[in-house]
């Protein structure tokens, strides 16, 4: 089973990289079933290449039917409506907090046959794709939460010396 990257690591608070599918498709093929595995195994609805080891522009999500898989993964529009939900994060164990986000994003990626995929996501899995995203941009959602549910104690240590916007 792959470790999970826990925070503060370094490896989190990354830019991943963009990733050349053509260069290394098998690779990343077993590389993204060990990334299935490892999500379902953690009991997470989405994982990020960073949460396990990789600076890869590269994310997981337990979506309905099957797992999918999505390569370089961008966020083209956001909907003016935001929502307060209870987030949580494998890489920041036993922490759950409020965070706002737009309800709705428009978003675009390739699969791992290289095809480009455009398409509008809601509900759970805008949230999921939101917070996956953050983590290849070396954001964690500790770092947007105003309010926490549970494990406030624990924050600071997992920021690390990144400063909480908590605070402010
Ligand atoms: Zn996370």
């Amino acid at each position: 089973m792959l470790p999970l990257v826990i925070a503060p690591h370094p490896l989190l608070r990354q830019v991943a990289v963009p990733i050349d599918i053509s260069a290394g498709r098998l690779k990343l093929r077993s590389f993204v079933k060990e990334m299935y595995k490892a999500m379902l195994h953690y009991d997470g609805i989405g994982l990020a290449a960073p949460q396990v080891g990789q600076s890869w522009r590269l994310m997981v999500m337990n979506t309905p039917g099957q797992p999918m898989a999505y390569f370089n993964p961008e966020i083209l529009k956001t909907s003016w409506r935001k929502i307060i939900i209870e987030e949580g994060c494998l890489s920041v164990p036993d922490v759950y907090g409020l965070v706002k986000r737009p309800t709705r994003v428009q978003v675009r990626y390739q699969t791992i046959e290289g095809e480009l995929k455009q398409a509008w996501l809601d509900g759970l899995w805008a949230r999921v794709y939101q917070h996956e995203v953050d983590h290849l941009n070396g954001v964690l959602f500790i770092d947007k939460t105003k309010k926490f549910i549970k494990g406030a104690e624990l924050v600071e240590k997992y920021l690390g010396n990144k400063k909480s916007n908590s605070l402010f």
